[in-house]
């Protein structure tokens, strides 16, 4: 169930999680933000909602997905290591189990349209998917660029009847994106939700993405009970864009000090090459997307291009719970380069003849700046598949793989 007390890491009635998170957008904006502040929660404890989001997500994501016990990863380091298979869900991520949420949200707020960015594509997708199966009419935003580097992406929102819409001012990319779903939202006040795909935005969304994907951590509680006779690991580990899986994955924790939280952004060439999208390791504090967090900045406050190997962790900023376990030292982050990344891809294919997704590759290269005691659980979120990035990896490891 959706955590009962309330917890020393939970968003607090102003929307901040310590001096990070709030609602800074423009005033056109409140309404729409507003009527989701005054009753997000209501309606996701509400027994009605609880009801058809759990029974879709058993039967039309593929939940509960397993915990899998690694045999072949764990003998090589010496400790217990489980995968949360988000890769086995509908769609390949974790990031349904969000666009499930929010539909269902939005039917019950009246709304007949939905809007989306995206920038990898991914969260177009989820998006496209869940508007598809509820019959609704679906847009979604992304950068000219990105459309023509993802597009197997395009085609498919396509394909399940959504209208992609191409941003064409600024890079083309992720934040013009943004800014051009914002301008949709803004001139649709009362038919239209905003579905955004990670921890991120205006308040309420990060916690309400939060919640959603809370599902993770309390299966995780169940499935360990069940295989190690405890609800809880020594670690968990999660890779880190915006933070949706981390969050979904640590959820039931925060509270359980004994239980270590590793978040591990992507390094990109390395935190100090300037191509890099580690922001916890080079951000600063900023106004992002509606939200104040950490981003990556000049010193006169442009944000910097990100930059990672993997699509999905390809962003300027972090969630702001995510700011604030870094703050309070409750969470620890990591960074992975794309080389340490893909090497732990290949590792993962090879000893267990899984393929992830190169975001979640991120999680598993943290393993080899860890050390462990025998007898230690760790869990790692496998937050997706690795099929979208089959190319990636050819190109990368040429004649060895
Ligand atoms: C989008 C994506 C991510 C990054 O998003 P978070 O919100 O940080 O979880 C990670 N893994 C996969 C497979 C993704 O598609």
């Amino acid at each position: 169930m959706i955590a009962q007390t309330k917890s020393a890491y939970a968003v607090d009635e102003r929307g901040f999680y310590g001096r990070f998170g709030g609602a800074y957008i423009p005033e056109l904006l409140y309404p729409n933000v507003e009527e989701l502040q005054k009753n997000y929660l209501s309606i996701i404890e509400s027994p009605d909602f609880q009801q058809e989001w759990r029974a879709l997500l058993r039967d039309y994501v593929g939940r509960p997905t397993p915990l899998y016990f690694a045999r072949r990863l764990s003998e090589r380091y010496g400790v217990k290591i489980y995968l949360k298979r988000e890769d086995l869900n509908h769609t390949g991520a974790h990031k349904i189990n969000n666009t499930v949420g929010q539909i269902l949200l939005a039917q019950r707020l009246g709304k007949k349209r939905i809007i989306a960015e995206t920038g990898a594509g991914q969260h177009g997708v989820a998006t496209a998917t869940v508007c598809a199966l509820m019959g609704m009419q679906c847009v979604v935003y992304m950068g000219a660029v990105d459309m023509e580097r993802q597009k197997p992406n395009v085609e498919r929102m396509r394909m399940l009847g959504a209208e992609v819409r191409p941003a064409l001012s600024g890079s083309r990319t992720l934040k013009d994106a943004t800014n051009e779903a914002i301008r949709d939202w803004i001139n649709h006040p009362t038919d239209t939700h905003y579905i955004i795909g990670s921890v991120v935005g205006p308040h309420p969304y990060p916690d309400m993405v939060a919640r959603l994907q809370a599902i993770i951590s309390e299966e995780i509680r169940k499935q360990l009970q069940e295989k190690e006779g405890r609800a809880y690991p020594d670690y968990v580990v999660a890779c880190v864009g915006g933070g949706s899986n981390a969050a979904g994955a640590f959820y039931h924790f925060l509270d359980l000090p004994q239980v270590q939280l590793v978040a591990v952004e992507a390094a990109g060439k390395g935190i100090d090459s300037g191509e890099t999208a580690a922001t916890i390791a080079r951000g600063r504090i900023g106004i992002l997307h509606g939200c104040k967090t950490l981003l990556m900045q000049t010193a006169d406050g442009q944000v910097v291009e990100p930059y990672s190997i993997s699509a999905g962790l390809d962003y300027p900023g972090i969630g702001p719970l995510h700011a604030h376990l870094h703050d309070t030292g409750r969470a620890r982050f990591l960074a992975a380069t794309d080389d340490e990344a893909m090497e732990a891809a290949l590792e993962l294919s090879r000893l267990e003849g899984i393929i992830p997704a190169i975001e979640s590759a991120h999680a598993l290269a943290a393993l080899k700046k860890m050390t462990f005691e025998a007898g230690e659980v760790v869990v790692v979120s496998l937050s997706g598949r690795g099929d979208k990035d089959l190319a990636t990896y050819i190109r990368y490891f040429g004649e060895r793989a």
